[in-house]
């Protein structure tokens, strides 16, 4: 069991500056993200577009204000928990316990909820039993690519990320590439690529097809695919992967006892807490009257949040205010010698 002063649900750019703000005045956090990376929609969404209305920043990439933000907590060293939603919160003796999908478990009096518009999720298969699967040989995801080599893999997708591992994994797999419509939404670049390997004999490919059953005990030995025309194919398989986008829901947050208004937390504009007392939101998903869903207004929330929290942290203490620019005690948190 995690004990921390604060449980940050969410790792875009406002969960981030939270976790600075929480560093600057001592208290320690643990961040929770359900992707495998960090940035929320900033690195999701938009890595490459440049944003013009970051205070003091004329441009910088999704990508660029992610790796300054993650580079400005270094200094705390706080941990991430990636690829892990949360997915239970339970009062437990005036704290907070919290589970994740990995069964994680975290005990905490503040929990600051910076989960935009909710988790990304992959769009799964539809095909009936394909849960057993899943995580084993039904994958969304690629974290090692070598557990592929020599291996039967059946690809689903049209866009660019199916393109992509198709082109890639057909170099030590073998690769068959299954797309429910005849053209490809990839990059001609891919497209040309993927036909090119086809031509060659190195992928195969079936259009207006899609999965219609697995077959398997613990691993999935073969699947069938059906035409748009009701015509069944059957596939040998080690693995299958899908490549459909990423879907964005609430989830578990709606069940937590939360007040819910059109998929927004109604906090108060002192400290953003919510109805339940140590549960602060913040950035996209917070509601009050004129809240804009901005970068920079995630980033005051964050900071005010980050100050509520050290109330329920640190009873015993008065939280004083000061200045980065002359505060030993911030200096010494951020590792600066004077
Ligand atoms: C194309 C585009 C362009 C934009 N341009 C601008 C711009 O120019 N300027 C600007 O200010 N804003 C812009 N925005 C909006 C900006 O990106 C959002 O306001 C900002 O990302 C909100 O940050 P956040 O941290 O609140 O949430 P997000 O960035 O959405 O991050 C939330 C994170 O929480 C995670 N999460 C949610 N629920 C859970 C859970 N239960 N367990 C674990 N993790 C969870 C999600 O996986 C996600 O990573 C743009 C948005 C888009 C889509």
């Amino acid at each position: 069991m995690i004990k921390t002063d604060v449980v940050i649900v969410g790792a875009g750019p406002t969960g981030l500056f939270c976790a600075h703000q929480l560093g600057i005045i001592g208290l320690k956090c643990e961040i929770i993200d359900n992707l495998d990376k960090i940035g929320g929609q900033c690195i999701e969404l938009y890595p490459d577009k440049p944003i013009y209305d970051i205070p003091a920043i004329p441009e910088c990439t999704g990508e660029e204000l992610t790796k300054n933000l993650i580079e400005q907590i270094k200094p705390f060293n706080f941990n991430f928990h990636l690829n892990e939603r949360v997915d239970e919160i339970k009062k437990k003796d005036e704290k907070w316990f919290v589970k994740t999908s990995k069964n994680s478990e975290i005990i905490t009096p503040n929990i600051v909820i910076a989960g935009g518009v909710g988790s990304f999720e992959p769009r799964k298969f539809s095909a009936k039993g394909i849960e057993r699967f899943e995580g084993k040989s039904v994958l969304y995801s690629i974290k090692d690519k070598s557990i592929f080599n020599g291996k039967s893999l059946v690809i689903f997708g049209g866009g660019d990320s199916a393109l992509d591992w198709a082109i890639e994994l057909s170099k030590n797999s073998n690769v068959t590439l299954v797309h429910r419509r005849d053209e490809f939404r990839g990059a001609p670049s891919s497209v040309d690529k993927i036909m090119e390997l086809k031509k060659n004999n190195k992928i195969e490919i079936f259009t207006k097809y899609q999965l219609a059953n697995v077959k398997g005990v613990d691993q999935i030995d073969s699947i069938e695919i059906k035409h748009e025309d009701g015509e069944a194919k059957s596939l040998k398989a080690d693995y299958v992967l899908g490549f459909f986008g990423l879907i964005m829901q609430l989830g578990p947050i709606l069940s937590w006892g939360l007040n819910i208004d059109k998929k927004t937390i109604p906090v108060n504009t002192e400290n953003f807490e919510t109805n339940q007392k140590g549960i602060f939101a913040i950035g996209d998903i917070c509601f009050y009257p004129g809240k804009l869903k901005l970068i920079l207004s995630g980033f005051h929330e964050g900071a005010l949040a980050a100050r509520g929290c050290f109330k329920y942290a640190r009873p015993d203490e008065k939280l004083k205010f000061e200045f980065s620019t002359t505060s030993k005690a911030v200096k010494s948190r951020l590792g600066i010698k004077e």
